[in-house]
């Protein structure tokens, strides 16, 4: 067995604290209604890199209580909070916080790059989180709070100020009803989609509605528009760099003539030749076709062409 099948045995354990996740509607599974009921209909076995990913979560959970436990905050971690009259609408919760009169939630996220606002799911899962608290301990007030932690930069950040909302838990408790009675039908036919940068991720996506463009094979890039819009900037500003750049070495070279070196404030600019030999493919091809055939190297790449 290679190491990276030992690593992904390892990873692939169940988490005991969150039990057989087909017997109840989780918050989690709320971020989509479509991909949280297929989960449990068709169980796939994840991928390395989802596996990956989801250790990355564990790391932040582990990071944010030992540095609980180091400054001695009091805190329940993974707590399962039940719906009292529905026992298959189940919610875990990272981090509960306590006292005599509210209570508090900290959902960990771990992530590849901190969003400005926090994602939709994340909202749903909260409130959900914080719903089905309330409903455990009516006297008290219930807040929230998402930590969103880049293990890669180090960059982090605290979407505070949730409180629970009966308006927003009554939308989500629908939803994980609709979820739970589709499990029962097996027909997950009715159920809402809802497109998220989280759909790169689904195992579902190959015939989901919401997925592509008007029943075609295009895909709809609207949750990563984002992305998109940042990839068409930085083209644009890459051309007019290359071209800004030309320019300007044009003029530097123009006005040092036949002198070779310049200093512009604390910049020294040097000026030499070089020669490079490049091959005339084309010719070579057709005069040693043999020889082409030989020492040719394929390399792939992707290119992204935009119209
Ligand atoms: S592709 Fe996106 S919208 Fe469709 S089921 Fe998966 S997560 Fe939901």
């Amino acid at each position: 067995m290679d190491l990276k099948t030992i690593i992904q045995e390892f990873l692939q354990r169940p988490k005991d604290e969150l039990g057989d996740r087909s017997t109840y509607i989780g918050a989690s599974d709320l971020a989509c209604e479509r991909k949280g009921c297929l989960e449990k209909l068709i169980p796939s076995p994840k991928s390395f890199e989802t596996l990956l990913r989801f250790k990355r979560g564990d790391l932040v959970e582990s990071i944010v209580k030992e540095a609980l436990d180091h400054n001695g905050i009091k805190h329940v971690c993974q707590l399962e909070a039940v719906h009292p009259q529905k026992p298959h609408l189940k919610a875990h919760l990272d981090f509960t916080f306590g006292n005599q009169t509210e209570m508090g939630v900290l959902e960990c996220k771990s992530v590849s790059f901190i969003p400005e606002e926090p994602y939709d799911g994340w909202e749903k899962q909260l409130y959900y989180q914080m719903g089905i608290l309330a409903l455990n301990h009516r006297q008290k007030k219930i807040k929230g709070a998402v930590i969103a932690l880049d293990l890669q930069t180090g960059d982090v950040s605290i979407f505070n100020g949730y409180k629970h909302s009966p308006l927003m838990f009554k939308e989500l408790e629908a939803s994980a009803d609709r979820i739970w009675q589709a499990l029962q039908n097996q027909n997950p036919d009715s159920l809402n989609t809802n497109k998220s940068p989280l759909c790169a991720y689904c195992h579902f996506r190959s015939d989901c509605p919401a997925f592509f463009v008007d029943d075609s094979k295009v895909v709809d890039l609207g949750p990563i528009q984002q992305d998109v819009n940042q990839y068409l900037d930085a083209k644009l500003m890459e051309k007019e760099g290359k071209s800004l750049s030309f320019q300007a070495k044009a003029r530097i070279e123009q006005f040092l003539g036949e002198y070779t070196a310049g200093k512009a404030g604390e910049t020294i600019i040097k000026v030499s030749a070089r020669q490079k030999e490049t091959l005339d493919f084309n010719a070579f091809k057709s005069a040693h076709p043999d020889l082409f055939e030989e020492f040719k190297k394929t390399t792939s790449y992707t290119v992204l062409s935009v119209s």
